[in-house]
């Protein structure tokens, strides 16, 4: 068989860790597995590389955190590799450019373009263990890209996708996929299987286990997904087309999401196109709109809100300042300790009352409702971040049982 797995940073967080997951990619490659192993920066590299660049510029390029971000997943696959070689097994690492991994360039969040097979598959067959560094891409100026926060995941489905694999695993610091982040929620449950759309939803809303765009990609090219544990030798979750479920379930997971903030625009003239020539000057900027809420008039003027990742509002606040004279609305204003709340279940169109169940939890923890929003698989409140976890917690609570 021809496997892809994938390591998190925490599961190759210090040399310990590197020699269990040295051991797990031995195991496989004794029982014949070719391998392709896509592994991410040991554990806080990434945020700490960050950190480390803030204290260089105060607004740093893209172009360049790109450059300093990636270091982080090449130290790990070159650490692997010594590693397999002292065991006596022939692996080689490779950065995402010696293999085409092509990508655009949006730098900080690029899309996957085109993937060379040629290296890949030379190595394979010479009978190497490929360690490929996730996260990672270069486009058509032959800069260096990423694919995005967490995007590792999307790194090695894309792979298995162009290996044609039979499987890709995502091994991970938690057993599987659960009904909410196992570590914050008691009672979370362990799913066995969870569909692709289920899991694009929860990704999408907060459930940071799988890269939204990993679970979009396993779908388009039937790529079948494992999630499972780096620590412990057992079955983990499966996310596939469609799952068989012993029990019904209108409510698939619970996931919360705190990189977010609300942007404001006050006394915005009611007329036509007013909300278009403001979400226009956060559009231009590849900034991404999610929840937006119009609170209606007061004196021939309404006031606009919606949400933005929180790294993204200084950019487009100062964008809106810039034309509100043009526009026509007399202030921009951001809060940005929030959290939004979402329930997600592919079996909630069709069941009566899960929202109300949803309300119902959060009135009874006394916490606010600032915004909603909502589509045929999900609910998503917008609410105070310092209620987020009592929030999971009771609505987790409400619908599968305290
Ligand atoms: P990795 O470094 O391996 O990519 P991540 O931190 O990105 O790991 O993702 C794993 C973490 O996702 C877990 O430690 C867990 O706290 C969190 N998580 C959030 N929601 C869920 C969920 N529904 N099921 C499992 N884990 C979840
Ligand atoms: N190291 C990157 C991050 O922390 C990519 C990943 O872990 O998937 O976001
Ligand atoms: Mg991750």
């Amino acid at each position: 068989m021809l496997i892809v797995m994938k390591f998190g940073g925490s599961s190759v967080a210090n040399p310990e860790k590197v020699r269990r997951v040295a051991g797990i990619i031995a195991d496989a490659y004794s029982e014949g597995h070719q391998l392709v192993v896509v592994l991410s920066a040991q554990g806080d590299t990434t945020d700490e590389l960050l950190e480390q660049a803030a204290l260089y510029s105060r607004n740093p390029s893209r172009r360049e955190l790109d450059m300093l971000l990636t270091t982080g997943e090449q130290i790990s696959v070159a650490l692997m590799a010594l590693t397999l070689g002292d065991m006596g097994l022939p692996a080689v690492s490779l950065a995402a450019w010696q293999i085409g991994f092509q990508t655009t360039t949006t730098h900080g969040n690029a899309r996957i373009k085109r993937i060379g097979t040629e290296r890949l598959e030379r190595e394979l067959d010479a009978g190497r263990i490929v360690l490929v560094a996730g996260f990672q891409g270069v486009d058509k100026y032959d800069d260096i890209t990423t694919l995005g926060r967490g995007g590792s995941d999307t790194s090695a489905v894309a792979l298995a996708a162009v290996l044609h694999a039979d499987k890709c695993q995502i091994y991970t610091d938690v057993d599987g996929i659960y009904t909410a982040d196992p570590r914050k929620v008691t009672g979370a449950r362990k799913l066995e299987e969870v569909t692709f759309d289920e899991m694009m939803e929860l990704a999408t809303v907060g459930a940071q286990v799988l890269h939204n765009r990993s679970v979009e990609m396993a779908k388009r090219y039937g790529v079948p997904l494992e999630v499972l544990s780096s620590y412990e030798r057992k079955p983990g979750t499966i996310v596939k087309e469609v799952v068989n479920r012993v029990e019904e379930m209108n409510v698939t997971g619970i996931a919360k999401d705190t990189d977010i903030a609300r942007i404001t625009v006050e006394h915005l003239p009611d007329v036509p196109g007013k909300v278009f020539q403001v979400l226009n000057v956060v559009s231009r900027e590849k900034i991404n709109v999610d929840l937006i809420l119009q609170s209606m008039g007061r004196d021939g003027t309404n006031d606009l809100s919606f949400t933005v990742k929180k790294s993204d509002a200084p950019l487009a606040v100062e964008k809106l300042r810039e034309q509100a004279e043009r526009i026509g609305f007399s202030k921009v204003s951001v809060e940005d300790k929030l959290a939004r709340i979402s329930a997600v279940g592919a079996g909630m169109v069709s069941t009566p009352g899960v929202a109300t169940k949803l309300f119902d939890a959060l009135a009874a923890a006394e916490i606010n409702v600032k915004m909603i929003s909502s589509s045929e698989m999900m609910i998503s409140v917008l609410i105070d971040e310092q209620y987020a976890d009592l929030a999971v917690q009771r609505v987790h609570d409400r619908f599968f049982g305290a």
